[in-house]
């Protein structure tokens, strides 16, 4: 079952290249990054060129995504081209489960303000991966997040319930309601005051299959995977964490991690660790829709 599902996501990040790489004459502007914080304006004398690339047009807003795969399935992103440029993408999924409201009334904490603040103050940019459920418990948290320019909001579903059969004992969702989750989640950012979500969306627990792909096309997202799984699920040793991490990341990969103190309360000091030493490795963190921007340019 998980070697199918990786070939096939295999089969559908090669397809997602081979039609962009079709359609790339008449995509190009989406295909541009996301704009960045306003560069200072250069002076007509400045002797040199600039360090970085020139800032998009401010009239190319949209993110950049895949292309679809075969039959128009949902394309699928799993990490950044591998070039010396080493950028490195720290993804945190943001879960609550639809059923977990209870939890949170009797003091369960499913955020991680202490994280976030910490990826803040040592300026590391990051996508949260958000479900639904989140945003309607946390709505200024959700806000604050959607609005700073450091992170990004992705999809991570509503209900936090699995689009396949098996997969780590979450329920299931209906074929016929998987596309609501993704319209039901943008409704919730929207209403938590976050109005620029990106197109992606994470299955939860990751996992997928055609049906899913197929059921999802609809949407318009780009699902995103990852390479490197931290391990911070349930773990209570930062230092076990952040090694796991260090040994992953190679250039263009997506680090998967939890934006949750109740299933994930190890990893705000992980990213402590984890943040000078890529560093030190001369690595520099970006969002993920800077590694599909960069993944799209290549092709
Ligand atoms: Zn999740």
């Amino acid at each position: 079952m998980i070697t199918s599902v990786r070939r096939l996501a295999a089969a559908c990040a090669l397809g997602a290249a081979l039609a962009t790489l079709a359609a790339c004459g008449t995509d190009r502007p989406s295909a541009s990054p996301a704009p960045q914080a306003p560069q200072a304006p250069q002076t007509p004398q400045a002797p040199h060129a600039p360090q970085h690339a020139p800032a998009p047009s401010p009239a190319v807003s949209r993110p950049p995504t895949l292309a679809p795969g075969p039959a128009g399935l949902t394309p699928v992103f799993k990490n950044g081209p591998r070039t010396p440029d080493r950028t490195v993408a720290l993804t945190f999924d943001a879960d609550m489960t639809a059923d977990e409201g209870p939890r949170a009334a009797a003091g369960e904490h499913f955020d991680n303000p202490q994280l976030i603040a910490t990826l803040r103050a040592l300026k590391v940019p990051a996508t949260v991966f958000m479900t639904g459920r989140w945003a309607e418990e946390y709505p200024i948290q959700a806000r604050s997040i959607g609005r700073d320019p450091l992170f990004e909001i992705a999809n991570h579903s509503y209900s936090h319930y699995a689009f396949t059969g098996d997969c780590y004992g979450l329920p299931t969702v209906s074929e016929d309601r998987m596309r609501s989750e993704v319209e039901r989640t943008y409704t919730a950012f929207r209403k938590a005051g976050v109005d620029n979500a990106m197109p992606y969306f994470r299955f939860p627990g990751g996992c997928y299959d055609q049906k899913a792909l197929r059921a999802l096309s609809a949407t318009g997202v780009t699902a995103v995977q990852w390479d490197v799984v931290s391990g911070d699920a349930f773990a209570t040793d930062s230092d076990a964490v952040a090694k796991q991490v260090l040994e992953g990341v190679k250039p263009g990969s997506v680090v998967v991690m939890h934006c949750t103190r109740s299933a994930a309360p190890a990893t705000e000091r992980a990213v402590r660790l984890i943040v000078p030493e890529l560093r030190k490795q001369g690595y520099r963190f970006v969002k993920v829709s800077q590694l599909i921007g960069a993944a799209d340019r290549r092709r």
